[in-house]
């Protein structure tokens, strides 16, 4: 049966070159780096090359990466470090933020360890500057966590003016740039930004490797004890084809990324198109349709409300069209979406999330669009 894969926001497939770079390496790269014979050095100037590759895409110095398990522990370091380490007691994020910042913050706060604010946001999920300037003006030093880019609805946030914000009011800024990073151009010394959490999997790399960017402005304890790798930042054996992958994977989005945002931009704008023309009453969530403040790699869109809509995502399923999706409000087929409950907390629409890569064609757009159509008629 044919089946097309329009979830590259959950996770991407992996580059043929990169998987074909990692086995090889597990042949001839299998010594732990904390090894000192020739061996383990040979794995360590992987690790390090990797750390070298990666700063200087972001232009930044390696000191400031430091090689993780993936996003969700690059924002929980972040979070609980930056918060711990300064003796922080205010915290502010978005309804919005990702459950990997979310709930560790929510723990905090049922610790008693901090007050945790929400920031105001619109109806696309952009977040307000002026409330975060009276957030930041009316509590002690703060901690505030807000994602470059929604991970649902791809609404992108200003992170370079959050940055300078939060300069003005001495603020610790954290921003989940899962999403986003090997996606648009970072320059690290343009950016007030003190954490940022990246992921492999989300740019053709493998799964259970990222990093997260701390400035050099900030100092933090481990997150997890044990052994001295990261230089004592970050316990445990390194994953050594996992990192040598991951900077691939970054080298390659980099080094190609004009043509491919040229062209994932193209299918984004071709399925509006045929939402637009082909289809009734389908809604564009957030700023999903203006291609500059949103992710060109996610279209998020609502569909009416009707019987068949309830279980869409299992019935596009079946029909061999993989997305995702989460409704306002938990309905039979899908589950319920903090994120879109955030923003239309009353719609019973259901939603669903279409998100692309470069592997992507028109033709699978044309074959997502004929199965719904097939499902509404
Ligand atoms: N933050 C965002 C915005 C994400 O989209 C994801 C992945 O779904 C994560 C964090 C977690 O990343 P990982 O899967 O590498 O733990």
């Amino acid at each position: 049966m044919k089946r097309v894969y329009l979830d590259n926001a959950a996770t991407t497939p992996m580059a043929p070159e990169i998987i074909q770079m990692m086995s090889e390496m597990m042949k001839t790269h299998f010594a732990n780096p904390s090894s000192v014979h020739s061996f383990g050095r040979e794995s360590k100037t992987v690790v390090e090359n990797a750390r070298k590759s990666i700063a200087n895409l972001l232009n930044t110095s390696p000191g400031s990466i430091f090689f993780t398990s993936g996003g969700t522990e690059a924002d929980n370091m972040a979070i609980k470090c930056g918060i711990d380490d300064h003796k922080i007691t205010h915290a502010i994020t978005s309804k919005l933020s990702h459950h990997a910042v979310l709930y560790p913050l929510e723990d905090l706060e049922a610790e008693g360890r901090i007050k945790l604010s929400y920031i105001d946001i619109d109806e696309s999920g952009v977040v307000s500057l002026p409330h975060l300037k009276e957030l930041l003006a009316n509590n002690p030093r703060t901690f505030v966590s807000i994602m470059h880019a929604n991970n649902e609805i791809g609404t992108i946030q200003d992170i370079k003016a959050i940055g300078e914000i939060c300069k003005e009011y001495n603020a610790i800024f954290h921003s989940d740039t899962v999403q986003t990073i090997a996606h648009f151009p970072f320059d690290m010394k343009e950016l007030n930004v003190d954490f940022m959490a990246a992921s492999a999997h989300k740019f053709h790399g493998p799964k259970g490797v990222g990093f997260v960017y701390i400035s050099e402005n900030i100092q933090i304890k481990p997150l997890l004890r044990g052994g001295a790798q990261e230089r004592n930042m970050r316990a445990g054996t390194e994953n050594v084809y996992g990192i040598a992958a991951l900077a691939m994977a970054m080298e390659m989005a980099y080094e190609h990324l004009e043509e491919e945002v040229k062209y994932i931009k193209g299918l984004k704008s071709y399925m509006i198109e045929k939402f637009k023309t082909e289809m009734q009453d389908v809604q564009f969530y957030g700023k999903c349709t203006d291609m500059d403040n949103s992710l060109y790699t996610v279209l998020s869109v609502n569909f009416p409300e009707t019987d068949i809509a309830e279980m869409l995502l299992f019935n596009l399923d079946i029909l061999g069209v993989a997305c995702s999706g989460g409704s306002a409000c938990a309905s039979g087929g899908s589950k319920s979406s903090h994120v879109l409950s955030g923003i239309n907390p009353e719609s019973k629409r259901p939603g669903i999330r279409f998100s692309f890569s470069k592997y992507n064609t028109k033709e699978d757009i044309d074959f997502a669009v004929a199965k719904l159509k097939e499902l509404f008629n």
